[in-house]
C-alpha cells in the first residue's frame, strides 16, 4: 500500500514533472552503464564507455562506435514497465510532463504525451553526410546510408556534444512551473540534467522515489523502496 499522504500530493498537484533516469529502465531489463553492474564493469577494453559515446569515438574510429552502439546500446524489443506506464497515464489524464536521461525509446512506447528525450533517443537515426533521417532498422542492419554511404548516427548526445537548446527550455519551463516534482530511478548526479531541480519554486514539493537514499541539498519526500512497486500502487486521480 502507498502511503496516504504522498498518494495525496498527487492528487493535489496542479502540474507534475517527472525527472528520471536509468533506474526506471532497468525492470525492463536495459542495463545502467553507470552502474556496478553496467557496461562499464562489463567491458574487457581498457577503456570507459564513456569513450565508446563520445563524438571523439564517432569521427575517429565510427566502425569501434557502430560496434559499441550494436553490442551494449539498442534493446529494440524491450517493452516498457509499470513505471513507464504510470507515468505515461498521469500524462494523458493530468497535466504533467516526463523529462529522461534514457535514450531507450521506452517512454515514447508507452505512449507518454509530454516528453523530453534530454539526452535524445536511439530510435531517431540520421546520416551524418546528407542529414536525412532513415528508420533505425536500417542502422542496425548497417552504419553506411544506403542512398549517399554516409555514417548513419543515433540522434544521442554524445560525450563532447553539446544539448539540444529546446529540450533545455521546454525542461525549464515545465519545472519552473510544476507544484510537484518526483525524481524517479536517478542519483542526480549527472549535469547539466542533475542542475534541472534548481528551476523548481521554492514552494514545490520534491518526492523521491529511489533505492538509494538521496540528499539533494534542500527538503523531500524520500520513498526509498523499489519504483516498480511504487507505481503500481499509485493511483492516477
Ligand atoms: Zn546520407
Amino acid at each position: 500500500m502507498i502511503d496516504s499522504a504522498i498518494q495525496q500530493k498527487f492528487d493535489n498537484a496542479k502540474k507534475i514533472t517527472f525527472l528520471t533516469g536509468a533506474g526506471v529502465s532497468t525492470p525492463s531489463g536495459i542495463p545502467d552503464y553507470r552502474s556496478k553492474n553496467g557496461l562499464y564493469t562489463n567491458d574487457a577494453s581498457d577503456k570507459p564507455a564513456e569513450y565508446y559515446l563520445s563524438i571523439d569515438c564517432l569521427k575517429n574510429e565510427p566502425e569501434v562506435f557502430y560496434d559499441f552502439m550494436m553490442k551494449n546500446m539498442y534493446y529494440p524489443d524491450a517493452k516498457p514497465n509499470v513505471i513507464h506506464e504510470r507515468q505515461a497515464e498521469f500524462t494523458q489524464k493530468r497535466d504533467a510532463m516526463v523529462i529522461t536521461q534514457n535514450i531507450d525509446g521506452l517512454y515514447q512506447k508507452a505512449q507518454t504525451k509530454k516528453l523530453v528525450e534530454f539526452h535524445g533517443t536511439l530510435f531517431d537515426v540520421y546520416c551524418l553526410k546528407c542529414g536525412k533521417h532513415v528508420d533505425y532498422h536500417e542502422y542496425l542492419h548497417d552504419m553506411h546510408h544506403k542512398d549517399c554511404g554516409g555514417i548513419l548516427r543515433p540522434n544521442i548526445v554524445l560525450y563532447g556534444e553539446g544539448l539540444d537548446g529546446e529540450n533545455i527550455s521546454r525542461s525549464v519551463a515545465a519545472i519552473s512551473t510544476s507544484d510537484l516534482i518526483v525524481v524517479v530511478g536517478t542519483s542526480m548526479r549527472v549535469y547539466p540534467f542533475a542542475g534541472l531541480i534548481d528551476y523548481r519554486p521554492n514552494s514545490a514539493e520534491v518526492v523521491v522515489v529511489n533505492q538509494e537514499a538521496l540528499n539533494l541539498g534542500f527538503p523531500i519526500t524520500m520513498v526509498q523502496e523499489d519504483a516498480s512497486k511504487f507505481f503500481e500502487d499509485l493511483q492516477v486521480n
